[in-house]
């Protein structure tokens, strides 16, 4: 996933711990390999080899980070869309380069992209990618799914009391003994209301300042919005609480590329999710 992964779990003894924790990262180890959009022999990058061709069977944890992934990209209307990779592409292409895409580079990305082109059958277990050359990116949410499947393992190990933390992401099970919770700082929250303590959650931070391009004195997001392209203008910093590390995983991106007014909007309706956002000029 290109980044560390700690976790952090309560045993009643250090071979039980250590069981339990190379098992939880064998399945973070198995998940990558499902969801890589680095890898070209993932699952993911196979099903997009396939893109324009019928309904391509996949595996039941595709099929969950799919099906959530286009549920968020209903509610939030387009803003998260795992179907951006041609512009991530074209992103990373920038970074390298240092040279910004051209419109028509730009335009022939964006014909590609669009959640209503993936068609989801649960019951089948199939998806199909409608056009050639889709490219899924599951760098949103791919995350959270990960670190809440380690935590159900050492859970199935009998050691519920963990927290997974890997860059931007944390998901926490039950309390560390004698404790309500958690003890989690938001950046972003005012003061008085940073320290947090949380039990079975996941948190999530995603940001502007994170990953960016510079060309010409404006900076360029890794954090793309579908409905109109690349991002500049004001960055934006958003942590999300969540009753799972996917859902303010994916949360936190949609935020980001939503601002303000429009996350905290998204998630009122939302059953125990609490959003912080903040511009990072403020
Ligand atoms: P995160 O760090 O969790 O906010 O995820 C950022 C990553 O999500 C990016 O590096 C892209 O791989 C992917 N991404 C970028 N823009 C979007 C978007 N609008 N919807 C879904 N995923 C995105
Ligand atoms: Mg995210």
């Amino acid at each position: 996933m290109g980044v560390q992964v700690a976790i952090t779990v309560y045993a009643p003894n250090s071979e039980t711990g250590d069981r339990a924790c190379q098992a939880a990262f064998a399945r973070i180890a198995e998940l990558e390999d499902v969801t890589s959009d680095y890898r070209p022999q993932s699952e993911l990058m196979r099903l997009c080899a396939q893109a324009g061709g019928p309904p391509v069977p996949v595996s039941a944890d595709l099929l969950t980070v799919l099906t959530h992934a286009l549920s968020l990209s209903e509610r939030s209307r387009g803003a998260f869309d795992v179907t951006v990779g041609p512009y991530v592409r074209l992103w990373r292409q920038s970074r390298q380069s240092g040279v910004l895409p051209t419109d028509d580079q730009w335009r022939t990305a964006g014909e590609l992209v669009g959640w209503e082109k993936v068609k989801l059958d649960t019951d089948a277990g199939t998806v199909q990618l409608l056009l050639a050359g889709m490219q899924l990116d599951l760098g949103g949410i791919a995350k959270g799914y990960a670190l809440d499947q380690a935590l159900a393992v050492l859970r199935g190990h009998g050691l519920p009391r963990a927290l997974i933390h890997a860059g931007g992401d944390i998901a926490v099970g039950d309390p560390p003994p004698d404790r309500d919770g958690w003890r989690v700082k938001v950046a972003y929250a005012e003061p008085s209301q940073r320290w947090l303590t949380v039990a079975n959650v996941g948190v999530s931070s995603s940001g502007d300042t994170e990953q960016f391009v510079e060309i010409d004195g404006k900076h360029y997001s890794h954090i793309i919005d579908p409905r109109s392209g690349l991002r500049w203008g004001e960055p934006i910093l958003a942590t999300i609480v969540a009753p799972d590390a996917m859902s303010s995983d994916s949360l936190a991106t949609a935020a980001v590329v939503l601002g303000k007014e429009e996350a905290l909007e998204l998630v009122r309706a939302m059953p125990g999710v609490t959003a912080y956002v903040r511009s990072a000029n403020e």
